[in-house]
């Protein structure tokens, strides 16, 4: 059967940045997800409608198909005392936290910590991935119609989908 809407879809997949830099891989065994409910990037689930079992497909996602824009308003250099004293020893690179929007009301970001710059500390509310087109080499390795469970849950269950049950 071809890839649909409720489709559970079985994949392998390579994902690297459009300058050939590795992100990502679904390691043994595939990732499994149900085919329309936004689980994959939407450039990713595009490419994937009317594809079978077999089928090896490449596709090239832009980031806002992907993990949207580069925002530079995302982007903060903030003065150390403004983190809690028994915080600011966490601060290394890659550390994340959540925190309010810059501009947004009552909104949240999840933030990574860039650098320690003397008494500053450059973070950035971006996903990672953002602003970055993304190439996905894609084998589908089993397509099936979702279970009425699976559709009430709205996700895939079995090898490599959900292990709640
Ligand atoms: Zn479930």
């Amino acid at each position: 059967m071809r890839i649909a809407k409720n489709s559970v879809v079985a994949f392998h997949y390579r994902v690297a940045t459009a300058d050939g830099e590795k992100v990502d891989e679904s390691a043994g065994e595939p990732l499994t997800y149900l085919h329309g409910n936004a689980q994959i990037v939407p450039g990713l689930e595009e490419a994937m409608i009317g594809k079978q079992a077999g089928d090896k497909i490449r596709a090239e996602v832009t980031p806002e198909k992907a993990y949207g824009a580069h925002d530079k308003d995302l982007d903060l250099r903030v003065p150390l005392d403004a983190f809690p004293e028994d915080a600011r020893d966490k601060l290394e690179p890659g550390f994340q936290f959540m925190a309010d929007h810059p501009s947004q009301e009552g909104a949240q970001v999840q933030y990574t910590v860039h650098k320690r710059d003397g008494d500053e500390v450059l973070i950035s509310g971006n996903h990672p991935l953002a602003g970055q087109t993304l190439i996905f080499d894609v084998e589908v390795v089993t397509v099936r119609a979702a279970t009425p469970e699976e559709l009430s849950h709205g996700h895939a269950h079995g090898p490599g989908g959900h292990h709640h049950h």
